[in-house]
Protein backbone atom coordinates (compact mmCIF):
# COMPACT_ATOMS: atom_id res chain seq x y z
CA UNK A 1 0.00 0.00 0.00
CA UNK A 2 2.73 2.23 0.91
CA UNK A 3 5.41 1.13 -1.49
CA UNK A 4 2.97 1.57 -4.30
CA UNK A 5 2.31 5.53 -3.25
CA UNK A 6 6.07 5.75 -2.79
CA UNK A 7 6.92 4.37 -6.08
CA UNK A 8 4.02 6.70 -7.85
CA UNK A 9 5.35 9.70 -6.40
CA UNK A 10 8.82 8.80 -7.34
CA UNK A 11 7.84 8.08 -10.93
CA UNK A 12 5.77 11.15 -11.44
CA UNK A 13 8.76 13.53 -9.21
CA UNK A 14 11.69 12.10 -10.27
CA UNK A 15 12.45 15.22 -13.37
CA UNK A 16 12.84 17.64 -10.60
CA UNK A 17 15.58 18.28 -8.48
CA UNK A 18 14.23 18.32 -4.93
CA UNK A 19 12.23 15.31 -5.94
CA UNK A 20 13.24 13.47 -2.26
CA UNK A 21 11.49 16.58 -0.53
CA UNK A 22 8.96 16.70 -2.59
CA UNK A 23 8.10 12.53 -2.39
CA UNK A 24 8.39 13.60 1.26
CA UNK A 25 5.78 16.15 1.14
CA UNK A 26 3.15 13.84 -1.39
CA UNK A 27 3.61 11.39 1.48
CA UNK A 28 2.60 12.82 4.62
CA UNK A 29 0.15 14.15 2.97
CA UNK A 30 -2.85 11.62 4.42
CA UNK A 31 -0.69 9.00 3.42
CA UNK A 32 -0.25 6.98 6.61
CA UNK A 33 3.55 7.91 7.25
CA UNK A 34 5.54 9.63 9.79
CA UNK A 35 8.57 12.18 8.44
CA UNK A 36 9.51 14.03 11.67
CA UNK A 37 7.11 16.98 12.12
CA UNK A 38 3.42 15.64 11.95
CA UNK A 39 1.39 16.16 15.20
CA UNK A 40 -0.10 12.66 14.75
CA UNK A 41 0.05 10.34 11.64
CA UNK A 42 -2.79 7.31 11.56
CA UNK A 43 -1.90 3.79 10.33
CA UNK A 44 -2.26 2.82 7.33
CA UNK A 45 -4.79 -0.50 6.88
CA UNK A 46 -5.35 -2.88 4.21
CA UNK A 47 -9.00 -3.34 4.85
CA UNK A 48 -9.37 -6.34 1.94
CA UNK A 49 -7.66 -9.10 2.92
CA UNK A 50 -8.07 -10.88 -0.33
CA UNK A 51 -6.76 -8.23 -2.39
CA UNK A 52 -3.82 -8.49 -0.80
CA UNK A 53 -0.52 -9.94 -1.26
CA UNK A 54 0.16 -13.15 0.13
CA UNK A 55 4.11 -15.12 -0.70
CA UNK A 56 2.76 -18.54 -2.66
CA UNK A 57 6.28 -20.22 -3.53
CA UNK A 58 7.70 -19.29 0.14
CA UNK A 59 11.38 -19.48 0.31
CA UNK A 60 13.28 -21.64 2.89
CA UNK A 61 16.65 -22.60 4.13
CA UNK A 62 17.95 -25.83 3.17
CA UNK A 63 19.78 -25.67 6.36
CA UNK A 64 17.33 -24.47 9.16
CA UNK A 65 13.92 -26.00 9.15
CA UNK A 66 11.05 -23.04 10.00
CA UNK A 67 9.87 -22.74 13.27
CA UNK A 68 6.75 -24.70 12.92
CA UNK A 69 7.80 -27.33 10.95
CA UNK A 70 8.01 -27.80 7.04
CA UNK A 71 4.46 -26.97 4.65
CA UNK A 72 2.77 -23.87 3.36
CA UNK A 73 2.47 -21.30 6.04
CA UNK A 74 -1.00 -19.16 4.98
CA UNK A 75 -2.23 -16.37 7.12
CA UNK A 76 -6.14 -16.51 7.69
CA UNK A 77 -6.62 -13.12 9.26
CA UNK A 78 -4.90 -10.14 10.55
CA UNK A 79 -5.99 -8.49 14.08
CA UNK A 80 -7.86 -10.07 16.83
CA UNK A 81 -11.16 -8.78 18.16
CA UNK A 82 -10.21 -9.34 21.99
CA UNK A 83 -7.77 -6.87 22.55
CA UNK A 84 -6.39 -7.87 25.56
CA UNK A 85 -4.53 -5.10 26.98
CA UNK A 86 -0.88 -6.32 27.45
CA UNK A 87 -0.89 -7.79 23.75
CA UNK A 88 0.94 -6.03 20.96
CA UNK A 89 -0.20 -7.55 18.31
CA UNK A 90 -4.00 -7.30 18.79
CA UNK A 91 -3.39 -3.45 18.82
CA UNK A 92 -0.85 -2.86 16.01
CA UNK A 93 -2.49 -5.07 14.06
CA UNK A 94 -6.11 -3.64 15.03
CA UNK A 95 -8.63 -3.75 13.21
CA UNK A 96 -9.98 -7.70 12.80
CA UNK A 97 -9.51 -8.56 9.25
CA UNK A 98 -10.50 -12.60 7.58
CA UNK A 99 -9.49 -13.90 4.18
CA UNK A 100 -12.74 -15.54 2.82
CA UNK A 101 -12.86 -19.23 2.73
CA UNK A 102 -12.41 -19.20 -1.31
CA UNK A 103 -9.31 -17.02 -1.13
CA UNK A 104 -7.23 -19.26 1.67
CA UNK A 105 -8.81 -22.09 -0.34
CA UNK A 106 -6.87 -21.74 -3.52
CA UNK A 107 -3.63 -20.17 -1.54
CA UNK A 108 -3.56 -23.85 -0.07
CA UNK A 109 -4.20 -25.21 -3.03
CA UNK A 110 -1.52 -23.66 -4.94
CA UNK A 111 1.51 -23.25 -2.28
CA UNK A 112 1.93 -26.90 -1.62
CA UNK A 113 2.85 -27.01 -5.15
CA UNK A 114 5.96 -25.51 -3.64
CA UNK A 115 6.95 -27.53 -0.47
CA UNK A 116 7.91 -31.00 0.58
CA UNK A 117 5.43 -31.59 2.87
CA UNK A 118 1.34 -31.96 2.62
CA UNK A 119 0.86 -29.64 5.47
CA UNK A 120 -0.50 -26.06 6.36
CA UNK A 121 0.23 -23.66 9.13
CA UNK A 122 -2.49 -21.58 9.61
CA UNK A 123 -1.59 -18.02 10.86
CA UNK A 124 -3.67 -16.46 12.90
CA UNK A 125 -3.89 -15.19 16.06
CA UNK A 126 -7.16 -16.17 17.26
CA UNK A 127 -7.70 -18.85 14.52
CA UNK A 128 -11.53 -19.87 16.04
CA UNK A 129 -12.64 -16.81 15.24
CA UNK A 130 -12.41 -16.73 11.41
CA UNK A 131 -16.37 -17.42 10.34
CA UNK A 132 -15.23 -20.41 8.36
CA UNK A 133 -12.72 -21.76 10.84
CA UNK A 134 -14.33 -25.11 11.50
CA UNK A 135 -15.52 -25.33 7.67
CA UNK A 136 -11.49 -24.72 6.64
CA UNK A 137 -9.92 -27.59 8.89
CA UNK A 138 -12.88 -29.78 7.48
CA UNK A 139 -12.30 -29.00 3.91
CA UNK A 140 -8.31 -29.66 5.00
CA UNK A 141 -8.70 -33.05 6.29
CA UNK A 142 -11.43 -34.25 3.28
CA UNK A 143 -8.02 -33.46 1.62
CA UNK A 144 -6.01 -35.44 3.55
CA UNK A 145 -3.78 -32.34 3.97
CA UNK A 146 -2.52 -32.33 7.38
CA UNK A 147 -2.33 -28.60 9.90
CA UNK A 148 -1.16 -26.77 12.53
CA UNK A 149 -2.76 -24.14 14.32
CA UNK A 150 -0.26 -22.22 16.66
CA UNK A 151 -2.02 -20.09 18.06
CA UNK A 152 -6.04 -20.55 19.77
CA UNK A 153 -7.68 -18.67 21.98
CA UNK A 154 -8.58 -21.23 24.52
CA UNK A 155 -12.13 -19.47 25.65
CA UNK A 156 -12.83 -20.02 21.85
CA UNK A 157 -12.24 -24.02 22.29
CA UNK A 158 -14.70 -27.44 22.95
CA UNK A 159 -14.07 -30.76 22.25
CA UNK A 160 -15.55 -30.91 18.94
CA UNK A 161 -12.93 -28.42 18.05
CA UNK A 162 -10.36 -30.12 20.16
CA UNK A 163 -10.97 -33.60 17.57
CA UNK A 164 -10.30 -31.51 14.66
CA UNK A 165 -7.23 -30.07 16.05
CA UNK A 166 -5.93 -33.90 17.03
CA UNK A 167 -7.60 -34.54 13.44
CA UNK A 168 -4.95 -32.28 12.10
CA UNK A 169 -2.08 -33.71 13.29
CA UNK A 170 -1.22 -31.50 16.37
CA UNK A 171 0.51 -32.88 18.99
CA UNK A 172 0.40 -30.01 21.52
CA UNK A 173 -2.18 -28.02 22.94
CA UNK A 174 -1.35 -24.57 24.35
CA UNK A 175 -3.89 -22.96 26.33
CA UNK A 176 -2.94 -19.20 27.79
CA UNK A 177 -5.20 -18.33 31.24
CA UNK A 178 -1.97 -16.47 32.00
CA UNK A 179 -3.83 -15.82 35.51
CA UNK A 180 -5.85 -18.23 38.06
CA UNK A 181 -7.19 -14.69 39.57
CA UNK A 182 -10.86 -14.12 38.70
CA UNK A 183 -10.44 -10.62 38.62
CA UNK A 184 -7.23 -10.40 37.27
CA UNK A 185 -8.78 -12.03 34.87
CA UNK A 186 -11.47 -10.41 33.57
CA UNK A 187 -9.89 -6.84 33.81
CA UNK A 188 -7.25 -8.88 31.36
CA UNK A 189 -10.00 -10.07 29.27
CA UNK A 190 -9.79 -13.57 29.41
CA UNK A 191 -12.08 -14.59 31.93
CA UNK A 192 -10.38 -17.31 33.66
CA UNK A 193 -12.68 -20.62 32.77
CA UNK A 194 -11.29 -22.71 35.53
CA UNK A 195 -13.73 -25.89 34.43
CA UNK A 196 -12.82 -25.47 30.81
CA UNK A 197 -9.49 -25.92 30.83
CA UNK A 198 -10.14 -28.83 32.95
CA UNK A 199 -12.40 -30.35 30.47
CA UNK A 200 -10.22 -29.28 27.49
CA UNK A 201 -6.96 -30.56 29.07
CA UNK A 202 -8.42 -33.75 30.36
CA UNK A 203 -9.20 -34.70 26.72
CA UNK A 204 -6.07 -33.73 25.10
CA UNK A 205 -4.46 -35.66 27.84
CA UNK A 206 -6.44 -38.62 27.28
CA UNK A 207 -5.38 -38.61 23.39
CA UNK A 208 -1.53 -38.70 24.55
CA UNK A 209 -0.99 -34.96 23.47
CA UNK A 210 0.96 -32.48 25.50
CA UNK A 211 -0.49 -29.25 26.82
CA UNK A 212 1.27 -26.24 27.51
CA UNK A 213 0.14 -23.76 30.00
CA UNK A 214 0.92 -19.77 30.15
CA UNK A 215 0.98 -17.28 32.74
CA UNK A 216 1.92 -14.22 32.94
CA UNK A 217 2.92 -13.02 36.95
CA UNK A 218 3.16 -9.10 37.81
CA UNK A 219 -0.30 -8.19 36.64
CA UNK A 220 -1.88 -5.56 38.22
CA UNK A 221 -4.20 -6.21 41.33
CA UNK A 222 -2.46 -9.77 41.55
CA UNK A 223 -1.42 -11.34 45.01
CA UNK A 224 1.46 -12.03 46.36
CA UNK A 225 0.20 -15.79 46.66
CA UNK A 226 -0.23 -16.14 43.06
CA UNK A 227 2.21 -18.83 42.71
CA UNK A 228 0.59 -21.09 45.28
CA UNK A 229 -2.20 -20.41 43.70
CA UNK A 230 -1.13 -21.26 40.21
CA UNK A 231 0.76 -24.57 40.90
CA UNK A 232 -2.53 -25.47 43.10
CA UNK A 233 -4.68 -25.32 39.60
CA UNK A 234 -1.81 -26.87 37.48
CA UNK A 235 -1.88 -29.97 40.01
CA UNK A 236 -5.60 -30.08 39.00
CA UNK A 237 -5.36 -30.11 35.60
CA UNK A 238 -2.49 -32.94 35.94
CA UNK A 239 -4.85 -34.44 37.91
CA UNK A 240 -7.42 -34.69 35.27
CA UNK A 241 -5.31 -37.51 33.36
CA UNK A 242 -1.24 -36.98 33.15
CA UNK A 243 -0.03 -40.26 31.67
CA UNK A 244 3.79 -39.53 31.38
CA UNK A 245 6.08 -37.31 33.52
CA UNK A 246 6.40 -33.65 31.19
CA UNK A 247 3.11 -34.46 28.96
CA UNK A 248 1.93 -30.67 31.02
CA UNK A 249 4.40 -28.13 30.07
CA UNK A 250 4.00 -24.75 32.20
CA UNK A 251 5.68 -21.30 30.92
CA UNK A 252 5.93 -18.43 33.17
CA UNK A 253 6.46 -14.86 32.06
CA UNK A 254 6.98 -11.54 33.92
CA UNK A 255 4.69 -8.83 32.84
CA UNK A 256 6.35 -6.93 30.20
CA UNK A 257 4.55 -3.62 29.32
CA UNK A 258 4.66 -3.06 25.67
CA UNK A 259 3.54 0.12 24.08
CA UNK A 260 0.81 1.43 22.03
CA UNK A 261 -1.05 -1.18 24.72
CA UNK A 262 -3.53 -0.48 27.40
CA UNK A 263 -0.47 -1.67 29.88
CA UNK A 264 1.81 0.43 28.31
CA UNK A 265 1.40 2.55 31.64
CA UNK A 266 1.94 -0.29 33.91
CA UNK A 267 5.32 -1.47 35.47
CA UNK A 268 7.87 -4.64 34.78
CA UNK A 269 7.58 -7.04 38.00
CA UNK A 270 10.70 -6.12 40.28
CA UNK A 271 12.81 -9.22 40.07
CA UNK A 272 12.90 -9.67 43.43
CA UNK A 273 8.51 -9.98 43.95
CA UNK A 274 8.67 -11.62 40.09
CA UNK A 275 11.01 -14.36 41.97
CA UNK A 276 9.39 -14.79 44.96
CA UNK A 277 6.27 -16.16 43.13
CA UNK A 278 7.95 -18.05 40.93
CA UNK A 279 9.58 -19.83 43.97
CA UNK A 280 6.27 -20.59 45.58
CA UNK A 281 4.99 -21.81 42.10
CA UNK A 282 8.06 -24.06 42.20
CA UNK A 283 7.45 -25.59 45.69
CA UNK A 284 3.92 -26.39 45.30
CA UNK A 285 4.10 -27.70 41.93
CA UNK A 286 3.66 -31.45 40.73
CA UNK A 287 7.08 -32.60 40.01
CA UNK A 288 6.13 -34.47 36.74
CA UNK A 289 5.33 -30.92 35.10
CA UNK A 290 7.98 -29.24 33.21
CA UNK A 291 8.12 -25.59 33.83
CA UNK A 292 10.47 -22.99 31.97
CA UNK A 293 10.31 -19.51 33.91
CA UNK A 294 11.21 -16.59 31.26
CA UNK A 295 15.12 -14.82 32.43
CA UNK A 296 13.76 -11.50 34.25
CA UNK A 297 16.88 -9.93 32.84
CA UNK A 298 15.68 -10.35 29.49
CA UNK A 299 12.22 -9.07 29.95
CA UNK A 300 13.83 -6.04 31.92
CA UNK A 301 16.15 -5.52 28.67
CA UNK A 302 12.80 -5.80 26.77
CA UNK A 303 10.74 -3.05 28.88
CA UNK A 304 13.83 -0.72 29.13
CA UNK A 305 13.85 -0.78 24.99
CA UNK A 306 10.21 -0.79 24.47
CA UNK A 307 9.51 2.15 26.73
CA UNK A 308 12.57 3.82 25.99
CA UNK A 309 12.64 7.16 23.81
CA UNK A 310 15.77 8.07 21.34
CA UNK A 311 18.10 7.38 23.95
CA UNK A 312 16.93 3.80 24.48
CA UNK A 313 18.64 3.24 20.90
CA UNK A 314 21.95 4.71 21.53
CA UNK A 315 21.80 2.87 24.29
CA UNK A 316 21.34 -0.13 22.47
CA UNK A 317 23.73 0.73 20.01
CA UNK A 318 26.18 0.70 22.88
CA UNK A 319 25.55 -2.01 24.42
CA UNK A 320 25.74 -4.16 21.16
CA UNK A 321 29.08 -2.70 20.42
CA UNK A 322 30.30 -4.08 24.32
CA UNK A 323 29.07 -7.18 23.20
CA UNK A 324 25.29 -7.40 24.00
CA UNK A 325 25.43 -9.81 26.88
CA UNK A 326 22.57 -9.58 29.85
CA UNK A 327 25.09 -9.59 32.35
CA UNK A 328 26.90 -6.29 31.51
CA UNK A 329 23.77 -4.31 31.05
CA UNK A 330 23.29 -3.46 34.72
CA UNK A 331 26.60 -2.41 35.41
CA UNK A 332 26.64 -0.32 31.99
CA UNK A 333 23.62 1.54 33.18
CA UNK A 334 25.34 3.01 35.76
CA UNK A 335 28.80 3.37 34.03
CA UNK A 336 26.71 5.84 31.53
CA UNK A 337 24.37 7.00 34.07
CA UNK A 338 21.01 5.66 32.19
CA UNK A 339 18.44 5.86 34.76
CA UNK A 340 16.20 2.17 34.01
CA UNK A 341 13.36 4.00 36.25
CA UNK A 342 10.60 4.71 33.89
CA UNK A 343 10.68 0.30 33.44
CA UNK A 344 9.17 0.18 37.25
CA UNK A 345 7.25 3.05 37.18
CA UNK A 346 3.03 3.53 36.51
CA UNK A 347 2.53 6.34 34.34
CA UNK A 348 -1.19 8.13 34.52
CA UNK A 349 -3.21 8.40 31.74
CA UNK A 350 -2.30 10.15 29.39
CA UNK A 351 1.38 10.53 29.90
CA UNK A 352 3.33 11.27 26.60
CA UNK A 353 5.11 9.01 24.91
CA UNK A 354 7.36 8.77 22.29
CA UNK A 355 4.76 6.65 20.14
CA UNK A 356 1.83 9.11 21.22
CA UNK A 357 2.14 10.50 17.86
CA UNK A 358 1.00 7.21 16.12
CA UNK A 359 -2.79 6.99 16.11
CA UNK A 360 -3.23 3.39 16.20
CA UNK A 361 -7.64 3.70 15.91
CA UNK A 362 -7.62 2.01 19.56
CA UNK A 363 -7.00 5.36 21.69
CA UNK A 364 -10.25 5.08 23.00
CA UNK A 365 -10.52 1.06 23.87
CA UNK A 366 -6.78 1.73 25.17
CA UNK A 367 -7.98 4.37 27.47
CA UNK A 368 -11.37 2.61 28.73
CA UNK A 369 -9.02 -0.79 29.57
CA UNK A 370 -6.38 1.15 31.19
CA UNK A 371 -8.59 2.73 33.33
CA UNK A 372 -10.46 -0.47 34.52
CA UNK A 373 -6.70 -1.95 35.28
CA UNK A 374 -5.83 1.30 37.52
CA UNK A 375 -9.01 1.15 39.25
CA UNK A 376 -8.49 -2.72 39.83
CA UNK A 377 -5.19 -2.08 41.10
CA UNK A 378 -5.73 0.93 43.69
CA UNK A 379 -5.01 3.74 41.55
S1 LIG B 1 -6.69 -13.53 22.30
FE1 LIG B 1 -4.47 -13.73 22.07
S2 LIG B 1 -3.99 -12.64 20.20
FE2 LIG B 1 -6.04 -12.02 20.80
S3 LIG B 1 -5.75 -10.15 21.98
FE3 LIG B 1 -5.77 -11.83 23.42
S4 LIG B 1 -3.62 -12.42 23.69
FE4 LIG B 1 -3.76 -11.17 21.83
Amino acid sequence: MLLELIVNSAVDRSSSPSWKANVLDDLSRGSHLFTGSEASVKKAVVNNLDKAYHPVPQIRSKLVKPVYGDGFYVEVSRGCRWLCPYCLESFTTFPPRYRSFNTIKSLILKGLQYVNERRVIIYSLSFFDHPSSDELLNWLLSEGIKYSLPSLRYTTLNIARMELVAAGGQRTITIAPETVDADVSCAIRKCFLRELVYELSRYALLKDMNVKLYFIFGLPGEGMDIGRRTAEFINEVTATGLRRSGQVRVSVNPFIPKPNTAMQYFPLPSREVFERKVKELLRNIDRRVRVSVYNWKLAFAQALIALGDENAGYLSIEWALMGGKLGQLKSMLSEIGYSPRYVFSRKELGHKFPWSSIDLGVKGVINKLANELLALSGS
